[in-house]
């Protein structure tokens, strides 16, 4: 980090300063200027809180040089890092890769008539909700294990991976079990625990954009799974909380550009929970591929009018498929393969 100098800093408060640094183990490389001296500080900052080094006498600023988010972050890693999902599907890649299915898992001939559509559509990867966190207690819930091992008999019949939500750290073992990439949904991409749980797992993670975060707290998040030793997480932009109230949430296109310059993860967009309204799912999802995302997650259900969750902004198959064929001329209009 660099330590910056009031302009009425004293020769005294300068040393004081330095003293401090040296004491607290760094090396420092102080610039005295015409009119500002700065202090460079070499060392490891994570034992200590640079505010209490702000409050010093004669301070103006502290200027961290490396990004909170290392592994994550491009400073290390130039190279986009493609995330392996199983049976030949790689996020971050050459190619557009398309997640889609229902929100919650309702029954077997639910998930395999969506499975095969969307299969047939063109789509790489099933979703599927086992656990549902509803904003509404009273809301269904989802059918847990009998779910994840609907889920699992798809996967295995149609040879397709698999993406299915954890909220829970005591349902990280189950769900891996049955799934290729854990999902972690907008409310817990603060959940800490869950988010080192789920790292530990070395399984494909799935971390989705918080309903209020920033980019840079978006990061940070991923830094937590990829610290447990396994760097494969693929970001999810599925909108955030604005004052407008037109859509669900507003879906945040300078997102993909943000991230790609930041970090070398992949990053997809979910266009069924950024508008909450399948007639805009349609646009989102062709804006978001010019804009250079690496995939999409869309949900899709064969009678959205009756589905358990999130029905208003569900494609119907024959809906998502002609997306599938709109989505084409524009994958390989940036360079993608699809
Ligand atoms: C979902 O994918 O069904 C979901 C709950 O998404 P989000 O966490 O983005 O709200
Ligand atoms: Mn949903």
């Amino acid at each position: 980090m660099i330590i910056v100098m009031k302009p009425d800093a004293t020769r005294q408060d300068i040393q004081k300063v330095e003293q401090r640094l040296l004491d607290l183990g760094f090396h420092t490389h102080p610039i005295y200027g015409e009119k500002k001296t700065v202090i460079g500080a070499v060392g490891d900052k994570s034992r200590i809180d640079p505010s209490n080094l702000a409050r010093m006498v004669g301070v103006e600023a502290i200027v961290p040089i490396m990004k909170p988010y290392k592994l994550v972050g491009r400073e290390l890693t130039k190279e986009p890092s493609v995330v392996d999902v199983g049976s030949g599907v790689r996020f971050g890649g050459e190619e557009l890769v398309v997640i889609a299915g229902p929100c919650a898992i309702e029954g077997e001939e639910q998930i395999y008539q969506v499975a095969q559509a969307v299969k047939k559509s063109g789509a790489r990867v099933l979703r599927g909700g086992a656990f549902k966190p509803r904003t509404s207690p009273y809301s269904f819930q989802g059918l847990e294990e009998e779910g994840l091992k609907l889920l699992y008999q798809v996967k295995q019949d149609l040879d397709m991976p698999v993406i299915t939500e954890v909220v829970d750290t005591r349902d990280v073992e189950l769900v891996s079990r049955y799934s290729d990439i854990l999902q972690v949904g907008a409310r817990n991409m603060q959940n800490f625990r869950l988010l080192s749980e789920c790292g530990k797992t070395k399984k494909p993670v799935l971390l989705k954009r918080g309903l209020s975060s920033t980019i840079e707290e978006w990061l940070m998040a991923a830094e937590y799974i990829v610290s447990e030793g396994d760097s494969r997480v693929i970001l999810c932009e599925r909108g955030i909380r604005t004052f407008e109230t037109a859509t669900r949430n507003t879906m945040d296109i300078n997102a993909i550009a943000v991230v790609k310059e930041l970090s070398h993860l992949p990053i997809i967009a979910d266009p069924s929970h950024g508008t909450g309204n399948w007639k805009y799912v349609n646009a989102a999802a062709r804006a978001f591929v010019a804009a250079g995302a690496d995939g999409l997650i869309i949900e899709v259900h064969p009678d959205p009018q009756h589905a358990a969750s999130d029905g208003p902004q569900s494609l119907k198959p024959e809906v998502f498929d002609e997306l599938m064929q709109v989505l084409k001329p524009i994958a390989q209009a940036v360079g993608r393969t699809f």
